[in-house]
């Protein structure tokens, strides 16, 4: 008898998502996108995002509110979140002084705990919270007590939305920037295309990074970064670049270019 329903075996096991520009633009999810998390239910996958602002807890609501089947909270990794387990695999419970909104000081909090007058690790991430006060404070810890400066993600800005309005706002590379001029130091950044976020990936999906998928927006992190790892890549145009437009020379051509999600389903044959 022949069988013509079996399924090509995927050159994959696991597959990491970004989320902005691949599932939803704000609140607004991306054409297709619900269908193909549905479809891949069955294949272990966790999100990435070098977003350090919210909560698991708070993506995982916005994913509900917005259509998606809710995902587990320790599937949703953000540079906050990955900043903290990596920062606990260094030092179990170090104290920190950080700078960025709340959800990082929350993520912190979970393996760590603030000091401000004896830090281990100065922590800037997105968000409002950088002024000449903490910027004092932060400089003082780095040089006189030797405390390491790490930085949530590299982006020097973000589209996002500030009161109320779409606006570009500054990325943690730029919040870290001053840091860096005062003290002379470089910092460990977490978010991509640094390795850091996919390793704390990784492990969470328990996987070799040649048995994973990362699917992506953005050539010069989300592709770039898992390529660097021997990620296998997706890149979908439907956030940084649009289908058909040429992609800067510089940047790391991805395994998979497919103009969405859905090309990508059909694409593998996901059923
Ligand atoms: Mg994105």
């Amino acid at each position: 008898m022949h069988q013509n329903n079996s399924k090509p075996k995927l050159p994959f096991s696991a597959i990491l998502l970004d989320m902005d520009g691949v599932l939803f633009h704000g609140m607004n999810p991306i054409e297709g996108a619900i269908d193909f998390m549905l479809s891949i239910e069955y294949i272990p996958h966790v999100f990435v995002t070098n977003n350090p602002i919210r909560l698991p807890k708070s993506m995982a609501d916005k994913m509900a509110e917005i259509g998606f089947k809710r995902p587990a909270e320790e599937l949703i990794i953000t540079s906050g979140e990955a900043t903290a387990a990596w920062l606990a695999q260094q030092k179990p419970n170090f104290s920190f002084f950080a700078i960025g909104a709340g959800g990082l000081h929350q993520s912190l909090q979970k393996y760590g705990y603030e000091d401000k007058e004896k830090a281990d690790y100065v922590i800037v991430g997105e968000g409002e919270g950088l002024d000449y006060a903490s910027l004092t404070t932060g400089i003082n810890l780095i040089i006189k007590q030797g405390a390491q400066l790490i930085s949530t993600n590299p982006d020097t800005s973000v589209d996002a939305f500030y009161r109320g309005k779409r606006a570009i706002l500054p990325g943690a590379g730029a919040l870290v920037a001053p840091f860096i001029t005062a003290t002379g130091k470089q910092p460990v950044t977490i978010g991509k295309p640094k390795p850091l976020l996919y390793e704390i990936a990784l492990q969470e999906l328990q996987a070799q990074a040649s048995d994973c998928l990362m699917i992506g927006d953005r050539p010069d992190t989300d592709i770039a970064g898992a390529q660097q790892l021997g990620i296998q890549t997706a890149l979908v145009r439907t956030g940084r670049f649009a289908p058909g437009e040429k992609l800067p020379d510089n940047m790391p051509a991805p395994d998979w270019d497919v103009d969405n999600l859905m090309q990508l389903k059909h694409l593998l044959a996901l059923i």
